[in-house]
């Protein structure tokens, strides 16, 4: 794709036939392409398996979305989600569908405010907004809403949003005592139940056992560009994993993975021939902290328009979502259902206490990615993770580990003032 010539593609028709304020969409629509086009095609020497996603992109709101109401239509149940703790395997066996629901915007927090108050956080905020607004054709698409229990304005919200568009809780656990896994199957188990009446359909033995193949493919697909983006020099910039970690929530599982491994084969070529980005001595950034939801970009651009490179991101959009596997081949459902939750329940969200795993696991992927430096990346009024930044400050000042705290949201207002602290952390890291 050229620069100067993106646009995402728009399909008013359909728009109107979900109900949308299509006069509004259309100019967020503008604008969204706008800001991809000056973000993303202005990048220098990028991989040109990068068109997959630019194209994803440009179908964000019609080609995926016709994929979704044709699912539909043969009775797939589709379902929204805003969190990596949705049992997913779940959903594919079943034939259904999940998509994660954007609530990375700006311009759909106003709609929110309108009925939320202002002082919670900007992701909980955005997502809102768009149903309320009736501003996102994916919440337009969705039979249901996933919601979990993991922070109080989520799980507040979703009482809400339940006006609005059906909404399933599922309650998260705060502790990872075997009480707390034992309620977290029976959880799993009444979603299970959730899900098939849904679909209309029991979910059998053999197509649970291919959603776990089909999830662990698609987690060590991104595993595998995560750890090639390590190299040093990395042969990809971090705003084009984030955006690739951010497609992997909507894309369809199994086409994403063949063309993530595509890219993989290309960025294994690149390092043989030495091809970098941005350059041989660009610093190196870890980001650790809160999801950035699509289309979040904000801190990925600043510091990688100071010309340094984010190597890794720990973060739900990142290494929590994908860096636990499962077992595979199990012998019957129960089973199956008692290792997904184990699986799942490894996920070191801030919402849980003590959250040890968390400190361990963000010092391990600082020395994997062979960073310099790591940015702790927090929202605005996110109680868990902006307490939880004080351990992992701890943490990386007793190992020496140049730190830096950012907590924002996602409007302009800041980026003057963050841009100076970045480029003195950058100043500090490059030396
Ligand atoms: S940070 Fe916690 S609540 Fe948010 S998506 Fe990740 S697991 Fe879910
Ligand atoms: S970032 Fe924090 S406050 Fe916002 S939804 Fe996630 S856990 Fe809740």
């Amino acid at each position: 794709m050229t620069a100067g010539k993106f646009e995402i593609k728009a399909y008013p028709e359909m728009w109107k036939d979900l109900d949308m304020d299509v006069e509004r969409f259309d100019k967020m629509r503008l604008m969204l392409g706008d800001i991809y086009e000056k973000t993303y095609l202005s990048q220098k020497n990028r991989p040109s398996g990068m068109a997959y996603f630019d194209n994803m992109i440009a179908e964000i709101h019609g080609g995926r979305i016709k994929e979704l109401l044709a699912a539909k239509k043969e009775g797939k149940p589709v379902i929204g989600t805003f969190c990596v703790y949705i049992p997913e395997e779940i959903v594919l066996a079943a034939g259904g569908v999940c998509v994660g629901l954007c609530g990375g915007s700006q311009g759909s927090v106003p709609d929110a405010e309108k009925i939320l108050p202002r002082n919670i956080c900007p992701m909980v905020k955005s997502a809102f907004g768009f149903k309320a607004g009736r501003i996102c054709p994916y919440f337009q698409a969705v039979d249901l809403v996933y919601g979990e229990t993991t922070c109080d304005a989520k799980k507040k919200t979703w009482e809400i949003l339940d006006n609005m568009v059906s909404t399933y809780v599922m309650e998260i656990p705060q502790m990872k005592k075997q009480t707390d896994q034992d309620m977290w199957l029976a959880e799993v188990k009444e979603f299970k139940t959730k899900v098939e009446s849904l679909a209309g359909k029991e979910v059998m033995l053999e197509e649970l056992n291919r959603a776990v193949k089909t999830m662990n493919n698609k987690r060590k697909a991104l595993q595998r560009i995560n750890m090639l983006r390590h190299t040093n020099p990395t042969p990809i910039s971090g705003k084009d994993v984030l955006l690739i970690e951010q497609i992997a929530f909507y894309d369809e599982p199994v086409r994403f993975t063949e063309k993530v491994g595509e890219l993989c084969d290309e960025l294994e070529q690149r390092i043989q021939d030495g091809v970098a980005v941005p350059g041989k001595n660009a610093a190196r950034v870890m980001v650790a902290g809160v999801p950035m939801a699509l289309p979040n970009w904000k801190l990925h651009n600043l510091v990688e328009g100071a010309g340094a490179v984010i190597v890794n991101e720990e973060s739900c959009i990142g290494t929590r979502y994908y860096k636990d596997l499962m077992d595979e081949d199990g012998e019957d459902i129960e089973t199956i259902l008692q290792n997904l939750t184990r699986r799942y329940m490894q996920i070191d969200c801030s919402c849980f206490t003590p959250n040890n795993e968390r400190i361990d696991q963000v010092l391990k992927e600082y020395r994997e990615s062979d960073a310099h430096g790591i940015i702790h990346y927090s929202l605005q009024f996110c109680h868990t993770y902006n307490v939880e930044e004080i351990r992992i400050r701890e943490a990386c000042e007793k190992e020496n580990i140049p730190y830096m705290f950012i907590e924002s949201d996602y409007s302009p207002e800041d980026v003057g003032q963050l841009q100076t602290r970045v480029e003195a952390f950058l100043e500090q890291i490059s030396g």
